[in-house]
């Protein structure tokens, strides 16, 4: 699964540049958290490869205090979205209710990623929304690898009981490329009750999702000039702060993209070390040919790294340690950091890179 999103481009709407801008600058202003790895469904296609073996994994009641207890200084911080995701989220009865709770409290919108397995009846469904009171914005996963374990039927029955209880369901369905027969027969299916409140997400090669999908390779000519579509930073089950919810958060930590471990890390101070990453800001604001280009000036080879698909072409550039550290050397010069501090300002209404540079200013000055 992936995390929930601000709904920015539910309902539908068409893809503009204003939308995606506005998406792009409350991605850090979010936060999501994996908080189980554990599901009961067993999809063919799931990028965390989640399964009803992985309970152990669950966040309890004891990191919930801890987290709950860090909402007003992230709310501080200008946090105004909290997510949770998995494998199954609602499995962490005794963490999303406390943090969701605290989230609200203090004053952020609360989301969830849930497949519905529990809205085998009307009294089941209206339980669990009880049970998880303080989330507002619930997406309901479907597709055709769901299906198996979990029917339409139940789907509608919690679009359903969510609409019913005020809440905003929206149907996530992960499909094809290019779509197949039986995914257009399910998006058919799933329109005819839930409209317009449907979203979509290509299913991608990562997890079990390597057995049913492949990342295209590509030339210089035609790889995807996008940037980087974070949905901001992600607290992984294993704690580990990850860049985004997307293929790069399911490589193994070898890479330069992470933010520290929430077992040990203060939130904000992760948030901090994400909106501050000037090798993560520099492919927010402009994709990923400016770090081809780094790489190839710096005589790396490219080619064979090159994919379609921004995401794909970002795990093929970021996890190849020579494109990493040219990456890395590039961004931090100061020139540069200049550049992306004044379009984080100027784009996405975003301070923080800039006040650090201001604050690194007058420490060489203070130092002389
Ligand atoms: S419902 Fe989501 S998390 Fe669970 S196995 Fe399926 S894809 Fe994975
Ligand atoms: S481009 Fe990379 S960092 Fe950005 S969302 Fe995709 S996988 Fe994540």
């Amino acid at each position: 699964m992936t995390t929930a999103g601000p709904h920015v481009h539910d309902q539908c709407e068409p893809r503009t540049a204003a939308s995606f801008l506005q998406a792009q600058s409350l991605s850090s202003r979010r936060l999501g958290f994996s908080v189980t790895a554990a599901c009961p469904l067993r999809c063919g296609h799931c990028s965390v490869s989640a399964s009803p073996d992985l309970s152990h994994t669950t966040w309890r009641a004891e990191f919930g205090e801890v987290v709950a207890a860090q909402m007003q200084d992230l709310r501080r911080a200008d946090v105004r979205f909290v997510d949770f995701t998995g494998g199954e989220p609602t499995l962490a009865r005794e963490f999303v209710p406390r943090v969701a709770a605290a989230a609200k409290a203090a004053g952020m919108v609360t989301g969830i990623v849930t497949a519905a397995h529990w809205a085998m009846s009307e009294s089941g469904a209206t339980r669990t929304l009880e049970q998880f009171a303080a989330v507002d914005r619930w997406d309901i996963s479907t597709d055709v690898y769901h299906l198996p374990f979990v029917g339409l039927d139940r789907v509608e029955r919690a679009f359903d009981a969510l609409s019913e209880a005020g809440k905003q369901p929206l149907v996530r369905i992960a499909h094809h490329e290019p779509l197949g027969v039986e995914d257009a027969r399910l998006i058919d299916s799933v329109h005819r009750f839930a409209g317009r409140q449907i979203a979509f997400q290509p299913i991608g090669p990562v997890g079990r999702g390597k057995l049913v999908a492949v990342s295209i390779g590509a030339s210089e000519r035609d790889y995807e000039r996008s940037p980087c579509p974070t949905t901001g930073l992600l607290i992984r089950a294993d704690g580990a702060g990850a860049a985004c919810c997307a293929p790069l958060s399911h490589e193994p930590r070898t890479h330069l993209l992470w933010y520290g471990n929430a077992l040990c890390d203060p939130l904000v101070s992760m948030l901090q070390r994400w909106r501050t990453d000037w090798v993560l800001q520099t492919v927010r604001l402009w994709g990923f040919e400016i770090i081809a280009r780094w790489a190839s000036e710096d005589g790396i080879a490219v080619d064979g790294l090159l994919k379609r698909r921004t995401c794909d072409l970002c795990v093929g550039l970021v996890t190849h340690p020579g494109v990493a550290a040219s990456a890395r050397r590039r961004a931090l010069a100061l020139d540069h950091k200049v550049r992306v501090a004044a379009g984080l300002l100027e784009h996405f209404g975003e301070p923080w890179a800039d006040e650090l540079l201001r604050r690194e200013a007058s420490e060489v000055l203070a130092a002389g």
